[in-house]
């Protein structure tokens, strides 16, 4: 992909996301190559690889690239997985999970939003991503069961049609707790049995939905 800010992007990995211990090669590499710059309007294009999240419109926000990193990274994605993710925004997490594995599936409750998404994935030719507006909280039964979930917007708890949605051997990875202040946790299925693991505190916006919380 030639399309500006490689070096950029290089320094990003260098500086952000090495020393912070994302080492998983395949991920790095994405993070080098997927023109986040892309993903937000003009005006911010030179901020885009900042170490901070900025705004996509709608009161939304594109994560800050180290957090986009740790959570796929979480995910120890295989190049055959399907992965669903709820919370497209921009589709930047997107593109980066989609030239990971075979097939994404992800959903965003606000239409606006994933049009502008949508956009971005045939400008820069990405076929393995299978979108819908709808309340990601329930899942995606039809596609269902996933090798990893992604959750990019804070709940009070893990979804259960997610829970049940995710294959034995898989991965979650979402931030739970409260409104304005959640811990990253891993959720992994493994023979019949779940275990949580707790990365960092993070602050996201907020998963509205079914299973989530409620819109105002
Ligand atoms: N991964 C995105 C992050 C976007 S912020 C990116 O890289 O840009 C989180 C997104 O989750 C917002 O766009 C918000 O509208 C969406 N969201 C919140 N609750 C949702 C739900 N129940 N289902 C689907 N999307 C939801």
């Amino acid at each position: 992909m030639k399309n500006g800010y490689e070096k950029t992007r290089l320094r990003l990995v260098e500086e952000q996301l090495v020393p912070r211990g994302i080492h998983d090669s395949t991920v790095l590499h994405a993070m080098a190559t997927v023109p986040r710059h892309l993903f937000v309007e003009e005006a911010l294009r030179p901020q885009a690889y900042g170490d901070f999240p900025l705004p996509i419109g709608e009161g939304q926000t594109i994560s800050q690239p180290y957090i986009v990193a740790l959570m796929t990274q979480s995910l120890a994605l295989k190049k055959d997985d399907r992965v669903l993710e709820i919370g497209t925004g921009c589709g930047y997490q997107t593109a980066i999970l989609a030239t990971l594995c075979r097939q994404v599936y992800t959903v965003e409750r606000i239409k606006s939003l994933l049009a502008k998404a949508r956009r971005n994935f045939d400008l820069l030719q990405l076929f393995n991503i299978l979108s819908k507006a709808d309340d990601g909280t329930s899942g995606w039964a039809k596609h269902a069961p996933f090798d990893a979930i992604i959750v990019t917007a804070g709940g009070p708890k893990i979804p259960q049609p997610l829970v049940e949605q995710l294959a034995d051997p898989g991965l979650m990875v979402m931030p739970v707790g409260e409104s304005d202040a959640q811990a990253l946790t891993v959720l992994q299925k493994n023979n019949g049995k779940l275990s949580r693991q707790i990365m960092e505190n993070v602050r996201f916006v907020k998963l509205v939905g079914a299973h989530g919380w409620q819109a105002k």
